[in-house]
């Protein structure tokens, strides 16, 4: 007998396991589905739950706040002031992101998978999701399978796809202009990432600080991405990684004759630092190194389409310019499960009654991010040379937060000293900067009027698109 769900969470990540707490709650039938063993929601791959694990404070403060559920030990491993990023010659650095956590992530989403649970999801692991079942242009159920390798179909009036960056229900979605099924590579970072013990023999905030997590950007050490170092709550313990792009890597290479991967500059960046003596993987919960992908664009146009809505990493949500994405998982997470529940109340699934889940997420988190990703592609074309001399001269510490916030600084006090900025490559790395800020304030009109029903929907996207490829062409990945 085919049973019939009101509501199938795909993925018990972060943002699955948030959308099944939220739906099930006032009593709907919701099934939460995931491919690893009920003791390992959110394992992204055999690797592990690869990830720097930081997330900010006031992301942990919404899901209190607005659900209930607060957090600590053990999923809260350990407490930061804040991020500090690095200049590639390592002479200036600036402060942001303000108060987090960095998790022991399987814990952390142990404990939402279980908060799903408790408020009455059904849970289904070990099953391995291949596609959505398409009925008259609807989503209407989920197929796989299941432990033993047996093809499964599981119904359901509404399917929410929280399978991550490699989710292969959206890219198996019908065709239509709402949804990308791709994601260009440019807009991916490869990442490789450990947890490393090791002999501390001197701390060196520069490279290692119990107090903050560390960033370095330094195009020949991580192209097109950075390198970074978060400390665990033990003395000697560390989440270190580096993100890289591909482009930027091919041209690094190709200009310095060398033949790097990721695996290559993920051992050369534990080399380079310094303090790391004698390291070792700590490995609980098997979880000690690992390579994934994130995307690093604006999130997708439209999460929405008839029968089905994406959250988290499914749906390309990570802060272009930091790559965090624990943070708009949870929040999209509690949203799409509040719009699901209403929408099957409301008996009616199509994209249409959908679409508040577009406007509730920008609102709360999306309708910066476009401008974020102009920052990104911005700071991808400079070498280290002018990221040195940017970090000195372009923006003032208020103003550089302020763009790792989404906010426009209106670079004000830079442009005085734009009178003596030096050299052609760096007058044209500042006048660039302001082109691209003037390209953020573009996006953020444009997100602005973020079209409230899908009928103008089309021609919005086509928009951002061309406006984004306008951006694309002008600043290409130049990391020497
Ligand atoms: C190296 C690295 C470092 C990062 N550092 C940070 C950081 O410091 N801070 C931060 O905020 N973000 C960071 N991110 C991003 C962050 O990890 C993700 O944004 C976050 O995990 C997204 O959560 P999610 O729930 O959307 O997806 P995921 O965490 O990917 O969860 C997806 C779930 O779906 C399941 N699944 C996938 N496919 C199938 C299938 N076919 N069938 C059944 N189940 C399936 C998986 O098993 C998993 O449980 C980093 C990412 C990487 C790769």
């Amino acid at each position: 007998m085919q049973e019939e769900y009101d509501i199938i969470v795909a993925g018990s990540g972060v943002a699955g396991s948030l959308a099944a707490a939220v739906a099930a709650k006032d009593g709907l039938k919701v099934l939460l589905v995931d491919k690893n063993s009920e003791n390992e929601p959110g394992k992204k791959t055999n690797w592990g739950w690869v990830c720097g694990d930081a997330v900010a404070k006031s992301h942990l403060d919404f899901v209190t706040k607005r659900i209930g559920l607060s957090f600590s030990e053990p999923e809260l491993d350990h407490k930061v002031e804040g991020v500090v990023a690095y200049s590639p010659d390592m002479q200036s650095k600036f402060p942001f992101d303000g108060e987090g956590f960095i998790l022991d992530r399987p814990e952390f989403v142990r404990k939402l998978k279980n908060f799903a649970l408790k408020n009455g999801a059904e849970y289904l692991p070990e099953f391995d999701v291949e596609a959505p079942i398409v009925k008259d242009n609807f989503i209407v159920g989920i197929s796989g399978k299941d432990k033993n390798m047996k093809n499964k179909e599981i119904k359901a009036k509404l399917v929410i796809d929280a399978l991550g960056i490699s989710t292969n229900l959206r890219r198996k979605l019908p065709d239509n202009p709402y949804i990308d099924k791709t994601i260009d590579v440019e807009d991916l970072e490869s990442t490789g990432r450990y947890i490393y013990e090791f002999d501390v023999e001197k701390d060196d905030p520069k490279f290692y600080d119990q107090k903050y997590a560390i960033i370095h950007l330094n195009q020949n050490i991580a192209p097109g991405g950075y390198g970074w170092v978060f400390p665990k709550s033990k003395h000697g313990r560390v989440n270190i990684g580096i993100g890289v792009q591909r482009a930027s890597l091919i041209k690094r290479n190709n200009k310095i004759g060398k033949n790097d991967t990721l695996q290559s500059l993920m051992d050369e960046y534990v080399k380079f630092i310094p303090i790391l003596k004698n390291p070792k993987l700590y490995n609980k919960d098997n979880n000690g190194k690992g390579y994934w992908s994130v995307s690093v664009r604006r999130q997708l146009e439209c999460l929405v389409y008839n029968g089905y809505m994406g959250a988290g990493d499914s749906m390309a949500m990570p802060n272009p310019i930091s790559a965090g994405g624990i943070g708009p998982a949870l929040v999209a997470g509690i949203l799409a499960g509040e719009n699901a529940a209403r929408a099957v109340r409301e008996k009616d699934v199509s994209m249409k009654n959908l679409w508040k889940y577009n406007l509730d997420f920008n609102a709360e988190y999306g309708n910066k991010t476009a401008g974020m990703e102009v920052f990104r592609i911005y700071l991808q074309s400079l070498n280290n040379d002018i990221i040195n001399y940017g970090f000195r001269n372009f923006l003032t510490d208020k103003e550089a937060v302020d763009l790792t916030y989404g906010r426009i600084p209106e670079l004000s006090i830079s442009t005085k000293v734009k009178m003596v900025l030096k050299g052609v490559a760096n007058i044209n790395a500042f006048n660039n900067l302001r082109y691209a800020v003037d390209e953020m304030k573009v996006f953020n009109k444009l997100y602005a009027v973020y079209p409230k029903t899908p009928d103008n929907f089309v021609e919005w996207k086509q928009k951002v698109i061309s406006e984004m490829n306008k951006v694309k062409e002008r600043f290409e990945p130049n990391p020497v």
